[in-house]
């Protein structure tokens, strides 16, 4: 376990040219604090967790004292927002401190969010305020502890500096752990600007820090949209499964690792709802929760278009190729949602007919206001009967309920053991907006931090009973089921 002093930097990103990236240094916050501390991300970088009792800590790590080894840049990249190019967006609120090389070898990036303005910061203020920095936390350990690819986060600075949004509020700072924070808008900066020697550079930079083992084949480039492919199939069959709508699919927000990446206004389900939008200011719902799967697909579009010219120099040819590996994705995302759906409804073996009972079953819980996480929590118990209680109209689940008993036969496990299973990929709690709300209502009205404390304890272990918690498992009370999640962060 190292000190923050001792931490090993190999700032790799910081040696490629010039263009992709500024050299800025954090802007500190007026009377900066820890408002919390993640110990089980400390762990990735080989962080002593005791460090965050350091007096030292918080200015070491918010730019008001020098973090030995880093080298603070803003990286620069594009994408498409709401369907539109915007040809220059970059890290206009976070900086990339370093990259942090552990014991295992692996490489993470110390990435601050919310560390002042930078060269792309396009008018906005650089700055992220607490409300945002305790959702983006608390959200990216959930989907940790659910089991969903995503960037983490070590901790959380407050300041007591106003920051402007909908209203004044204060000002913080969050760090997150990456593998890298190339996404697909980072290809796009450089095709759309036509500067392919670059665009080569960063290729072949991803694929010698993150892809080596894609070097060899015939076509790396290929090789490499094919991964990206499989692995955004991957993470989306995820989200859909767990019932997370990210709420800001642009191509900027899109890691090539196919991790969850940049949390502003998500949502987890409440009442299953297909359409449901968590995004208020998405007045068209593009990015609708289920819509995301074929946004996703938009999004490698355009990451596909970006690395035609590195597939293949006849641009008929490479667009052939690229389109040969898109059409991939929509097996790969079907298959691996119907086998995240089959788990949740306990059912080992694939027979005809399982995706048609679950939608029918989703289908059942639209109409009838059912809390989807409750509603399979329920399933997993040896009476799966006992689910009947959460539809409006209990009667309209009995005929499905009666296939889905016969379909249980089929498996012919005991019932405690499908139970333990279900458990096991079922989660009792997720962070319901509400959960959330509460707890940064605490921290920023009353400095109170227990509640982040709670629900991080809920959240790392979600599929666990934690007796006494259960009012944490419950779907949202009459008070905020109208929250409107601020898509201002
Ligand atoms: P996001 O919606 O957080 O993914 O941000 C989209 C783009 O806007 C990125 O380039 C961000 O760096 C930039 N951005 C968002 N908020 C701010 C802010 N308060 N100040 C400067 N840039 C911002
Ligand atoms: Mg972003």
């Amino acid at each position: 376990m190292k000190t923050l002093h001792e931490l090993e930097f190999d700032n790799s990103y910081a040696r490629l040219p010039a263009i992709f990236y500024s050299r800025h240094a954090p802007t500190p916050l007026a009377q900066s604090h820890l408002v919390h501390f993640n110990a089980a991300a400390a762990r990735l970088i080989d962080l002593d967790p005791e460090q965050a009792s350091h007096p030292d800590f918080v200015d070491t790590l918010t730019g008001r004292r020098p973090l030995p080894g880093s080298d603070p840049l803003a990286m620069c990249y594009a994408g498409h927002q709401f369907g539109h190019y915007v040809p220059r967006l970059g890290d206009g609120r976070a900086l990339l401190l370093g990259e942090v090389r552990n014991g295992a070898g692996e490489k993470w990036d110390l990435h601050l969010k919310g560390s002042g303005e930078t060269l792309y910061s396009r008018g906005g203020d650089g700055r992220s305020v607490l409300r945002s920095a305790i959702r983006e936390y608390l959200c990216s350990e959930a989907m940790h502890g659910l089991g969903i690819p995503t960037t983490r986060a070590l901790c959380i600075t407050g300041s007591t500096e106003d920051v402007y949004r909908e209203q004044i509020e204060t000002g913080a700072m969050l760090l997150r752990l990456a593998p890298s924070h190339v996404r697909f808008g980072s290809f796009e900066y450089f095709y759309y600007e036509q500067r392919f020697d670059e665009l080569r550079i960063l290729a072949d930079y991803v694929l010698a820090q993150h892809f080596g083992h894609l070097r060899e084949s015939g076509n790396p480039y290929l090789a490499l949209l094919r991964e990206v492919i499989a692995s955004t199939a991957r993470l989306v069959a995820g989200w859909q499964a767990v019932g997370f709508a990210h709420g800001v699919m642009n191509s900027d927000n899109m890691s090539i690792h196919g991790i969850t990446l940049d949390y502003g206004p998500f949502g987890f389900l409440d009442r299953y709802q297909a359409d449901f939008v968590c995004n208020h200011s998405d007045h068209r719902s593009r990015y609708a929760f289920n819509r995301q799967p074929d946004i996703a697909l938009f999004n490698l579009s355009c990451l596909a278009q970006a690395l035609l010219p590195l597939i293949d120099s006849q641009p008929e040819a490479a667009a052939e190729l690229a389109k040969a590996e898109l059409a991939e994705f929509e097996a790969l995302f079907t298959d691996d949602y119907a086998a995240r759906m089959r788990a949740r409804l306990g059912l080992q073996q694939k027979l005809p007919g399982d995706q048609v009972l679950c939608d029918e079953l989703l289908s059942l819980m639209e109409d009838n206001g059912v809390d989807y996480s409750l509603l399979f929590r329920s399933l997993s118990e040896p009476q799966p009967s006992a689910a009947r209680a959460l539809f409006a109209d209990p009667r309209a689940c009995d005929a499905w309920m009666q296939r889905y008993q016969a379909r249980l036969q089929a498996e012919n496990v005991p019932a405690a053991e499908r139970s333990r299973r279900m458990k096991q990929v079922n989660p009792k709690y997720i962070l319901r907006n509400h959960l959330a709300e509460t707890a940064i209502r605490k921290a920023a009205d009353d400095g109170d931090y227990s509640e982040i404390d709670r629900l991080m304890t809920l959240l790392q272990q979600p599929f666990d009973e934690h007796p006494g918690m259960d009012s944490f498992a419950a779907p949202p009370p009459d008070w905020a089921r109208h929250i409107q999640v601020s898509c201002s962060s």
